[in-house]
């Protein structure tokens, strides 16, 4: 691994993000920047923390809990996307601020449980198993409803959006289609769940086409980071 210019990278990115804010006749703004380190040392994380990033995407709940002490000095916005196993929930519900990943009501109640009731709500993205879904997690597009109406009930949590994980495809009419019906379920789902404000699709590889289907927020890793 040669040396990565964190800044530089950011830099590029942000421009991406610009750029397919305007194609798609977007406010400036309008999508946030998620810089997903997992695997990656705390050290580029300060470096990109220099370069005026403020939100960080974690997979682990090991790696997460510690990185979010080695930096609390920095006051960054964690945010885990990462597969959630039942006994890790503890560690999480109060390490992040954001967790993009609840995909059952298991999994909710405990982080609501478990989220010191002294903190703000939780922060939650639903994920949604689309078609060709290079992941195995997420709820189906059916059962989104039921597991809103059921969060919604949760005290320490505050359901924001929905995320997903498309198989990896270069082609651009394919990776529209998966975030196109990401975005139909959202809009739907808004209608009965006002405090949904957040489409957490699109990563370094297909974020123009997210930002051009509705993202408000991307997820990127490789291209801030290097590959891992
Ligand atoms: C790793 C990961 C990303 C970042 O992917 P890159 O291709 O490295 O940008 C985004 N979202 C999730 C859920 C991930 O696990």
């Amino acid at each position: 691994m040669g040396t990565i210019n964190v800044a530089a990278n950011l830099h590029h990115v942000r421009g991406r993000i610009a750029a397919a804010e305007r194609g798609a006749n977007r406010p400036p703004g309008s999508v946030q920047l998620l810089a997903v380190s997992k695997t990656k040392p705390a050290t580029l994380i300060r470096d990109a923390w220099a370069g005026g990033q403020r939100a960080f995407g974690e997979n682990y709940a090991q790696e997460a809990e510690l990185k979010a002490r080695e930096l609390a000095d920095l006051g960054i916005e964690w945010h885990f996307i990462g597969p959630i196993q039942s006994n890790k929930t503890r560690s999480l519900a109060n390490a992040m601020d954001w967790v993009h990943s609840v995909d059952r009501y298991k999994i909710a109640r405990r982080l609501s449980e478990q989220r010191d009731p002294s903190l703000p709500p939780l922060n939650i993205c639903l994920q949604v198993k689309l078609s060709d879904e290079a992941s195995k997690s997420g709820a189906t597009p059916q059962q989104l409803e039921a597991l809103a109406g059921q969060l919604a009930a949760l005290p320490n949590l505050c359901l924001r959006g929905l995320m997903t994980i498309p198989a990896a495809s270069t082609d651009q009419v394919k990776q529209r289609e998966v975030f196109a019906r990401l975005r139909a379920l959202f809009d739907g789902l808004k209608k009965g769940h006002p405090t949904l404000d957040t489409l957490s699709m699109g990563m370094s590889g297909d974020l123009e086409a997210a930002v051009a289907e509705g993202a408000t927020l991307v997820r990127v890793g490789t291209d801030i980071f290097g590959p891992r």
